[in-house]
């Protein structure tokens, strides 16, 4: 989104043309900060077309993460999933991702798909040809990417390094057919806040909490959040029983 305000308050995106102390918008201080603007994309322009069959539908059509049963995802879904570092939002993602039937992206533009990215995706046995992962890239090579794969679903690590805003995703989950699913992960700020929070928390259908590898969930549009969550990775399997019983029968 082009604008010829260059400052804007990081709490709730309102756009200043100079830096002022405390957002008129929502009070807050400190938080007006130089923001650059992202190039215009061409996917800017592509119309946002839908039919009332699949409004209607959204409402009930349900995406399965089976990764995580308990989390209810309806369709055209912006999730944002947020926490500090090392809360496991990358894990959560990938694992969240890899669960969703059909081909799916990754747009790591915080790691890219180097060493650290393929060391997780191994321990998280992920290794299907349908799982996408993008580097470097704009939000118009995205777009193309997850247009010629059928992409149902995306994340981004992170937003704020892919410069994407929570319009970028609706967007994008406007018009894709094919994508369902938008998963936005998204840093912490120094002072422990989203960064972007209020616009972003308000444009989230559900928000997904992180903290020490697990999550919980933080708003819903689809199911009461509480009691919603669990650890980030699998419990083990019971290989350990399994093999008592082999041993015991044996
Ligand atoms: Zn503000």
């Amino acid at each position: 989104m082009t604008t010829t305000h260059p400052y804007r308050c990081a709490a709730c995106g309102r756009y200043y043309p100079a830096r002022v102390d405390v957002c008129a918008a929502c009070w807050r201080p400190g938080l007006v900060l130089l923001w650059p603007a992202r190039h215009a994309a061409e996917v800017d322009a592509v119309a946002e077309v839908t039919t009332a069959a699949a409004l209607c539908r959204a409402a009930w059509d349900e995406t399965r993460v089976g990764a995580y049963p308990d989390l209810r995802i309806g369709r055209d879904t912006l999730l944002v999933a947020t926490g500090g570092p090392g809360a496991g939002k990358t894990t959560w993602a990938c694992r969240a991702l890899d669960s969703v039937a059909g081909p799916v992206t990754m747009w790591a533009a915080e790691t890219g798909p180097g060493p650290a990215l393929a060391a997780l995706l191994a321990r998280l046995v992920v290794r299907r040809e349908s799982f996408h992962v993008v580097g470097r890239a704009d939000l118009d090579a995205v777009h193309r990417q997850l247009a010629r794969s059928h992409a149902v679903a995306l994340a981004v690590d992170s937003v704020q390094v892919a410069e994407t805003e929570p319009d970028d995703l609706r967007h994008l989950l406007a018009v894709l057919p094919d994508l369902r699913l938008a998963v936005a992960v998204s840093q912490l700020n120094k002072a422990g806040v989203i960064e972007g929070a209020m616009r972003l928390a308000h444009e989230a259908d559900v928000i997904v909490e992180l903290h020490e590898m697990s999550w919980t969930l933080a708003k819903s549009r689809y199911q009461p959040i509480a009691g919603v969550g669990g650890p980030v990775l699998a419990a083990p399997a019971p290989a350990a029983a399994t093999e008592e019983c082999h041993v015991a029968t044996a």
